[in-house]
């Protein structure tokens, strides 16, 4: 589907909350790196991209409905075989009903499973007087209980990306870290400038977060994704 047909589908079912497939989708086709995902409507379904992608594989509930997938009982990783898929694919419904019996289950997603890198955020959030505005941080409890993000607003010009890549305290763990290794950072700010770009190019796109992205030494990927739409006027 082209971005306009997944935005128009959201509004028809009265949402403004694109799932996790669907944001994918519509960043994928702005030209930012996400890991490939596909969503699945049977267990069946499941496994043949997961045979198709390769495994190992990840699979995720797909509801525009639930916010926090993990805490939902709605993510599964490193599944390995098609039986673990299948098995999987059980377990997400179920773990879900019980927790969202309301939620609309749109089916599950299964994605190709990154390997392990340094887990970063972007998102983009609307300032009543600033309008689009990126943050960058790392991801995980850096985020969430220490807040070491930066921000700037949007258009972003390449040195706002050199400087928000930067400025967090936890740079120093991007450039390697009892053996971690390096991340290309140059790699970061292109992405943050291909966000930039794509909120400016989207006005109808209120929020939006990728978390986490995965870092490498040689670029990086997002692996979660969610876009959340103006009201519709
Ligand atoms: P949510 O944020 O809704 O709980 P995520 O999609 O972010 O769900 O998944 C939870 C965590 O699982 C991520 O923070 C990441 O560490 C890991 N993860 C998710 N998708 C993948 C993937 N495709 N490959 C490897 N790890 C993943
Ligand atoms: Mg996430």
């Amino acid at each position: 589907m082209t971005k306009q047909q997944i935005i128009d589908k959201a509004r028809s079912e009265g949402r403004a909350v694109l799932t996790e497939t669907e944001s994918k989708e519509v960043l994928k086709q702005a030209g930012i790196s996400i890991i490939d995902t596909k969503l699945a409507t049977s267990k069946e379904e499941a496994i043949s991209i997961s045979r198709q992608f390769g495994f190992p594989v990840v699979l995720k509930v797909a509801s525009a409905d639930i916010v926090h997938k993990s805490d939902a009982g709605g993510v599964r990783l490193g599944l390995r075989t098609a039986k673990q898929v299948s098995r999987a694919y059980e377990d997400i419904l179920k773990a879900v009903g019980q927790k969202h019996p309301q939620a609309r289950i749109q089916g599950v997603s299964v994605q190709k499973m990154a390997r392990p890198g340094v887990e970063v955020i972007v998102g983009m959030s609307k300032d009543a007087q600033f309008g689009p505005v990126l943050m960058f941080g790392l991801g995980g409890i850096l985020v969430e209980v220490l807040k070491d993000v930066s921000f700037r607003i949007v258009p972003l010009a390449r040195r706002d990306a050199t400087e928000m890549v930067r400025e967090i305290k936890g740079y120093p763990l991007l450039e390697g870290y009892r053996g971690q290794e390096a991340v290309d950072v140059s790699h970061l700010e292109e992405l943050l400038i291909k966000v930039s770009d794509f909120a400016e190019q989207n006005p109808e796109v209120k929020e939006l977060d990728l978390n986490p992205i995965f870092a490498y030494s040689d670029g990086a990927i997002a692996v979660d994704a969610r876009v959340i739409l103006e009201e519709a006027s």
